[in-house]
């Protein structure tokens, strides 16, 4: 409890429950189904068994890519690249529904809108054989559906046209210290919510293999993250390749890009292309049917410090030290203190100099008249915000050891912050108005903010239509002068 404020240490998880995403699944779930926007979060998020799905038909299928997420009318999400069993890859629309039944019911067959859409996904198959590839979800999730309901709306980012908030006003009268409380609080329920997602996939493919599929997810950075997650899902295919006695960064850069289809085809004698494009040929027959279409990859608006071929390079870098990931855990073993923490794990995450990409920011680009370093600190510090400790709060609570956990979340409140991106920037001053946050500026606040938007901004409107969160503000903030 706080000087002169009533908040119990649990009080933002209870709001949470009364949040819009919270009382749409608890409604739908008493008719008996989830709510369709929750089938879509799932969608959007692929929390899927994606390295076993099937379709009702028993097809395998491959989602390379789920879509763009469709606010206007039309399927829900547009531009998808789905694999079934071994053939090409195929672009197109998704259209979720609850049942398998409302593609006719709804019409869609004879809507041109949905000429276009390759796969439905329902959450079960319902009346007859499907009219389409269909997905069901409800035997394919990746988690059991209350791990799931407090999990949703847990990552991701939302739109971000709003105006100043409802609740700037009783915000304003909060006390700074409940404010820095409240917070504190929705960075912890972000940092946990993370978290089951690295559980989820720990227990699917083990905690080495989660972490990898995080740090790749991470590299993908916005645009990306899907072709960069089906990477990261190969990775034990490509482990079990025979050996291959050249300089193992090479090889798997060479794996990497040859997989993700950017190396290109016929690279001139000489260059750098050329000698990963000669250790990528001896292998690509076994790979062939993994290829990722160029299309997955989206490179708009992408920097080029950012650009796909660098982090797959810096992943290369990682992969070809095989005490990679144990140096990861033997960071936190050493008990790293917040003062120190972020230099540490910066050490031990740095990676090797490479020659070719200190001066270039893609394979054909031109030498650049500086180096720069595969690894900038921003990123790094998104890394150990949304990777490294999210997992490491999931394998502590997995491995049931409360001490160690209290020593992620400390570790988490006093991370420093990133660069506040365009959602940040856009919440504080809903929240907030011109006011500076009170307490000190940390990773943690801006989880907790981002939290926010996602239990709450992200189920109303720019007028705040509906939003429960005022009011409960209200609740613990002093009365409007009279
Ligand atoms: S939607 Fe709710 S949380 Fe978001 S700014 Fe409006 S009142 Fe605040």
């Amino acid at each position: 409890m706080l000087a002169g404020v009533t908040f119990p240490p649990d009080l933002y998880r209870d709001w949470r429950q009364q949040s819009g995403a919270a009382l749409a699944f608890r409604d739908a779930r008493r008719q008996g189904a989830p709510p369709e926007r929750w089938l879509q979060e799932l969608w959007a998020h692929q929390r899927l068994q994606r390295e076993s799905l099937r379709t009702t038909e028993n097809r395998r299928v491959v989602i390379l890519h789920p879509g763009f997420w469709n606010h206007e009318a039309g399927p829900d999400f547009t531009r998808a690249i789905v694999q079934f069993d071994d053939h090409a890859p195929v672009s197109g629309d998704i259209e979720i529904d609850l049942h398998s039944s409302l593609w006719k019911s709804h019409g869609h067959a004879q809507n041109p809108a949905y000429a276009n859409v390759i796969l439905h996904v329902v959450w079960e198959p319902k009346e007859g054989p499907p009219l389409l590839p269909t997905l069901a979800l409800k035997e394919q999730l990746d988690g059991p559906s209350d791990e799931l309901e407090s999990w949703v709306g847990g990552a991701g980012e939302m739109p971000v046209e709003w105006l100043a908030g409802q609740c700037s006003a009783p915000l304003r009268r909060l006390p700074p210290e409940a404010v820095v409380e409240l917070l504190g609080q929705a960075a912890m329920v972000r940092l946990q919510t993370k978290a089951l997602l690295f559980r989820a996939r720990g227990r699917a493919t083990g905690w080495h293999q989660a972490l990898w599929e995080g740090v790749f997810r991470a590299l993908g950075y916005k645009h990306n993250t899907w072709p960069m997650q089906r990477l990261a899902e190969l990775l034990p295919t490509l482990r079990g390749l025979p050996e291959n006695k050249a300089d193992a960064r090479e090889v798997w850069e060479a794996r990497l890009l040859g997989l993700s289809g950017m190396l290109p085809a016929e690279p001139k004698a000489g260059t750098y292309g050329r000698r990963l494009w000669d250790l990528w040929w001896r292998e690509r027959d076994a790979l062939r049917s993994n290829i990722l279409p160029e299309p997955v990859w989206r490179l708009n608006g992408v920097r080029p410090a950012n650009h796909p071929q660098r982090r797959l390079a810096l992943a290369g870098t990682w992969l070809a030290d095989p005490a990679w990931t144990e140096r990861i855990e033997q960071w936190f073993q050493s008990d790293p203190q917040p003062a120190d923490a972020e230099r540490s794990l910066a050490d031990a995450m740095k990676p090797t100099t490479h020659g070719f990409w200190k001066r270039h920011y893609t394979l054909a680009a031109r030498e650049l008249p500086g180096a720069l370093p595969l690894l900038g600190s921003g990123r790094l510090n998104d890394l150990a915000v949304n990777v490294v400790l999210p997992w490491l709060w999931a394998r502590t609570e997995a491995g049931a050891d409360p001490a160690a956990r209290q020593r992620v979340e400390n570790l988490y409140r006093h991370w420093s912050p990133g660069e506040d991106n365009a959602v940040l920037k856009l919440v504080k001053s809903r929240l907030f108005g011109e006011d500076p946050l009170p307490g000190k500026r940390t990773a943690a606040v801006q989880q907790g903010l981002l939290q926010i938007v996602r239990d709450f901004c992200g189920y109303s409107n720019a007028l705040c239509d509906q939003c429960s969160f005022p009011a409960l503000v209200e609740r613990h903030a002093t009365p409007e002068p009279s």
